[in-house]
């Protein structure tokens, strides 16, 4: 997706979905004058920063098509829609049909404390996502993942577990600290946890000197690498092992990662986000395209950061990269 397209999507999410229904963001996109009108992504520059200590109530950063807020926001499709539905006495079949696969909250998991929505739409999205992240990391479907993220309400779990379901990758998910006997026995090629939850288990094997004989990759997940981090992870896992890096900010809604062989930043998705600098700070600000659920425009990260938007050197995708 080029950036003509990214504007006319971010266009086109914020007339039909954003300003329409979220209580938290039609606020604000007044209060800047911009109202639904944004075009392109510079039009956001005027909508100030949000952080996330300031959201209040997390609830009215959910998505809410409720029948006043369609009726007075809503696009004149959608509208009318509504209008035939009522008239014709469907309305449950509108709601069940349209309405809820699109928006109904059916997922929840907690970033920075904050309860984050996602609707039956989103989870595909998460998952087709997890699909290009797996895909970046080189994985096959003859690959067997083992995973060792906290299992619970976050992101990055899900990730995991949908992104392999839709590659039709292997997986087995076990508990942050497996024994090295389950780890042995579940012989993966491919091991995917936070990077301090993968050195244990790597130096546990190492006391038992049994090497994980078929483990080619290492997926380190939830944070940057630190180079004497990422040296220390290599030498637990031999110099075969490739370590490929997946992280992104609290709100933002599916990793970033690295391609295979690293060191070339972390690959975002144009179609379902606009990650910029902000021109004063040059903080990543983080905002959403096309999700649903609880959602976030220009989320500032507290990450400095640049975005390199040329092809990767080492890939060649064009997708733009956060460069730490
Ligand atoms: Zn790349």
């Amino acid at each position: 997706m080029d950036r003509g397209e990214q504007d006319k999507a971010l266009a086109q999410y914020i007339r039909r979905d954003v300003y329409p229904y979220s209580a938290f963001y039609r606020a604000r996109l007044d209060e800047s004058g911009l109202r639904s009108q944004v075009t392109r992504r510079g039009d956001l520059a005027r909508l100030r920063p949000t952080v996330l200590d300031e959201v209040e109530d997390p609830g009215t950063l959910v998505l809410r098509p409720e029948e006043h807020t369609i009726q007075r926001y809503g696009e004149p499709a959608v509208v009318w829609k509504v209008f035939w539905s009522k008239l014709l006495g469907r309305q449950a079949a509108l709601n069940d049909g349209v309405i809820d696969p699109a928006y109904k909250p059916v997922h929840w998991h907690f970033d920075a404390g904050l309860p984050i929505a996602s609707s039956a739409e989103d989870l595909e999205r998460l998952a087709e996502l997890g699909r290009r992240w797996l895909e970046l990391a080189g994985l096959t479907r003859a690959d067997h993942v083992v995973g060792i993220l906290p299992p619970g309400p976050n992101r990055d779990y899900w990730e995991l577990v949908l992104g392999c379901r839709r590659a039709g990758v292997s997986s087995l998910h076990l508990p942050p600290v497996p024994s090295a006997a389950d780890l042995e026995a579940a012989n993966p090629s491919v091991l995917a946890g936070r990077p301090d939850d993968l050195s244990e288990a790597l130096m546990a094997f190492r006391r038992g000197r049994r090497p994980l004989a078929t483990l080619h990759t290492l997926l380190a997940v939830g944070e940057p690498l630190r180079r004497d981090e990422r040296a220390h992870l290599q030498t637990l896992a031999g110099p075969d092992v490739a370590i490929v890096v997946a992280w992104a900010p609290p709100g933002a809604r599916a990793l970033w990662s690295e391609c295979r062989g690293g060191g070339a930043g972390y690959h975002t998705a144009p179609d379902t986000e606009l990650v910029e600098t902000h021109q004063g700070t040059g903080e990543l600000l983080w905002s959403a395209i096309g999700w649903k659920g609880s959602v976030f425009l220009r989320l500032a990260t507290g990450m400095r950061a640049n975005i390199d938007e040329s092809p990767c050197p080492r890939c060649r995708r064009t997708s733009p990269r956060v460069v730490i």
